[in-house]
């Protein structure tokens, strides 16, 4: 992606990933605020002749290389880019399930089992105070991790590359979930895309 940024459309209906994610929500997820942060994107960059011709993902890895009147904008708008393009795709319809192949395997070496694995990414996701996301990221090892990012922080400006992520903005549940963090995070997982994050993991680490 690079500027100027634009939304590109969803692969599926804004009431395909219900019951656990409901249309209203996902409609203003995508339409409001994902389109929100492109927007804002574009504004920040408009005179920005030399990162206009920055991919957004140089942009977030040299997030502090940037001239400093860029960083701020950079962080919030294009980190809400990225990450958000991100999400729509590590779910979808009929998802669910566990992942297969190698991504599978390093899954059971670093966190001893599939189970496990979910336990500490939902905790992840639960425990963050405030807004902000949860990550599987991987290295150029192909070392699996989790972490927590807060607002619109993303992975890459720490070196970490991103696989898949739940958005636990209050933005992404509260129509329907309200205070219960918690039961959108645990509904999260019938909706994951792991042939999209299998692929992604296999593709960066070969
Ligand atoms: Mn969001």
């Amino acid at each position: 992606m690079k500027y100027s940024y634009a939304c590109e459309p969803l692969a599926y209906s804004f009431d395909a990933l219900e019951p656990y994610i409901d249309k209203k929500t996902l409609n203003i997820h995508f339409g409001k605020h994902y389109q929100g942060y492109i927007d804002n994107l574009n504004r920040v960059l408009q005179n920005a002749v030399d990162q206009q011709t920055m991919t957004l993902d140089q942009l977030l890895t040299h997030l502090r290389s940037l001239p400093v009147s860029l960083q701020t904008g950079v962080r919030n708008f294009g980190g809400g880019v990225y990450n958000h393009a991100l999400f729509w795709q590590v779910m979808a319809p009929q998802g669910g399930g566990q992942p297969a192949g190698l991504l599978a395997e390093r899954i059971e070496q670093t966190f001893g089992a599939f189970d496990a694995f979910q336990k500490q990414m939902s905790d992840t996701a639960k425990t963050l105070f405030g807004s902000g996301w949860a990550w599987l990221c991987t290295d150029e090892h192909g070392s699996l991790s989790i972490i927590q990012t807060h607002d619109q922080e993303c992975p890459l400006t720490d070196g970490h590359y991103p696989l898949m992520c739940i958005d636990v903005w209050e933005h992404a549940y509260y129509l329907h979930y309200q205070n219960r963090r918690g039961d959108f995070v645990d509904a999260w997982w019938h909706v994951a895309n792991w042939p999209f994050i299998q692929a992604r993991y296999e593709e960066h680490v070969k």
